[in-house]
C-alpha cells in the first residue's frame, strides 16, 4: 500500500526537467561544446584534483577566492569592465546561480518576470521559490518587444527581471539600450543570464560593460558552453558586491567543492585554447544557419551556438525521423520549430544528410 508523500500540491504531476539522456551518434540537443579539453589541459587538471584529494578531509574555500579572482580576471578581457573578486559570485552551473538569486531576491509576495520564448528552467526556479511568475511575450522576431515589456513591469512590479541574452532557445541577444531602459523601469534586480555570451557575432556587446553603473544588473555566465566545462558544474555571476552580498546569505556553506574549484581554475588557465574553438563553433552556427535558410526554411539569427529553424507542420515527424538516422536535436520553441545545437564539422554534416533526406520526404 503507497501512502499519499505531504508533497507541495503544486508539484503533484510534475516531472524533473531535462532534455532526453540519449546514447545516438550525433548529440546536438543540449547545447553542450562539441570539443573536449586537450589532452594537456585534461592533464593539468588531473594534478589539480589530485591535489584537491590530498585535503578533501577539509571544507572547501566557501568563499572560493581563488576562483573568483580568476573569474573576475577572465570577465576584465571578455566583458569589458574591471571588476572586483567581492563583485563575482560562483555556483553549481548557473542554474544553481539563478536559484541562489530567486532565493534572495523572489519569494511569497513577490514576483519574477520574464518574455518567452525563453529558457524553460525560469518559471521552475520561481516554483520553487514560491516566487510569483510572470511571463511576457516576445516579437515574431524573437526579440523583446521593449513597449510591451515596460508595460508588463510596470503592471506587475517585479523584484526579477530575467533576461536571457543570447536567448534560449531563439539565439536572440539584446542590445543594451533595451536593457538600460528595463533597469530604469525596474524596481528590482535585473538579470541578464548571458550562458552563451561568448558566442555573440563581432559588435554584439555584453551586458558586463553596464555594471559599473548599473547596482541592480546582474550578469550571469557559464562554464559549461564557451569553456566545454558542462561536467564540471560551474557557473558565475558578476554584480555590485550588494548583490554577492546578498546570494551569500541563501548560498548552502561548502557549496563548491574543492574539486570543482581547482577543475575550473584550470580551466580558466587554458581560456586561449578553450575559447579558440568557439571560433569555429560561430563559423559553424554561421554556415548551418546559411544552408537552413538555402533551403527555403526559417533560421532565426543566433549569436548562440544553436539555431533555431523551422517552421514545420509537423516538428515531431522531423525530429524523429533525425533521431532514426542517428541525430538528436530539441524539440523545444514555439511550435513547428526546432533546436540544433553546433557540433563539429562531421556531426554537422551528418546532421544536414540526414535533415535533407527527411525534407524530401515530409515538405516544411
Ligand atoms: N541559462 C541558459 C539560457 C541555458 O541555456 C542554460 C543551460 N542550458 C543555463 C542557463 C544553465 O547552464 P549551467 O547550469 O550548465 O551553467
Amino acid at each position: 500500500m503507497t501512502e499519499a508523500l505531504p508533497l507541495r500540491p503544486e508539484l503533484v504531476g510534475e516531472l524533473p526537467y531535462g532534455a532526453p539522456q540519449l546514447d545516438v551518434p550525433v548529440a546536438l540537443n543540449t547545447n553542450e561544446n562539441p570539443y573536449p579539453p586537450s589532452e594537456a589541459t585534461v592533464a593539468d587538471m588531473a594534478a589539480a584534483v589530485a591535489d584537491a584529494a590530498r585535503s578533501l578531509n577539509r571544507y572547501p574555500d566557501r568563499d572560493a577566492l581563488n576562483l573568483r579572482t580568476d573569474l573576475a580576471a577572465y570577465l576584465s578581457t571578455d566583458g569589458g569592465a574591471e571588476l572586483g573578486v567581492d563583485q563575482v559570485w560562483a555556483a553549481n552551473g548557473s542554474n544553481e546561480i539563478m536559484l541562489q538569486l530567486l532565493m534572495a531576491f523572489g519569494g511569497p509576495d513577490r514576483t519574477a518576470v520574464s518574455f518567452a520564448p525563453t529558457y524553460s528552467m525560469y518559471p521552475e526556479y520561481a516554483r520553487d521559490t514560491h516566487t510569483r511568475w510572470v511571463v511576457g511575450r516576445r516579437r515574431d522576431d524573437f526579440g523583446i518587444d521593449l513597449p510591451h515589456a515596460l508595460d508588463v513591469i510596470a503592471e506587475h512590479r517585479p523584484s526579477v527581471v530575467l533576461l536571457a541574452s543570447p536567448n534560449n532557445p531563439t539565439g536572440t541577444a539584446l542590445g543594451l539600450a533595451d536593457v538600460e531602459a528595463i533597469l530604469a523601469a525596474a524596481p528590482g534586480v535585473v538579470v541578464v543570464d548571458e550562458a552563451y555570451g561568448e558566442f555573440r557575432r563581432a559588435g554584439v556587446p555584453s551586458a558586463v560593460s553596464l555594471l559599473p553603473a548599473h547596482p541592480r544588473l546582474v550578469v550571469t555566465r557559464t562554464m559549461s558552453k564557451a569553456f566545454a566545462l558542462a561536467g564540471g558544474r560551474l557557473g558565475y555571476l558578476a554584480a555590485s558586491s550588494a548583490v554577492v552580498d546578498a546570494v551569500r546569505i541563501v548560498r548552502l556553506p561548502y557549496h563548491l567543492s574543492s574539486v570543482t574549484q581547482a577543475v575550473a581554475r584550470v580551466a580558466l588557465a587554458h581560456a586561449g585554447e578553450m575559447l579558440a574553438a568557439v571560433d569555429e563553433l560561430r563559423a559553424e552556427r554561421d554556415r548551418t544557419q546559411e544552408w537552413l535558410v538555402g533551403l527555403g526554411l526559417h533560421a532565426a539569427p543566433s549569436d548562440a551556438n544553436f539555431v533555431l529553424f523551422g517552421v514545420f507542420g509537423d516538428r515531431h515527424r522531423v525530429w524523429q525521423g533525425l533521431l532514426d538516422r542517428g541525430v538528436l536535436i530539441r524539440e523545444t520553441g514555439p511550435d513547428g520549430w526546432l533546436r540544433v545545437s553546433i557540433g563539429t564539422p562531421t556531426e554537422m554534416a551528418s546532421f544536414r544528410t540526414a535533415l535533407t533526406a527527411i525534407l524530401t520526404e515530409v515538405p516544411a
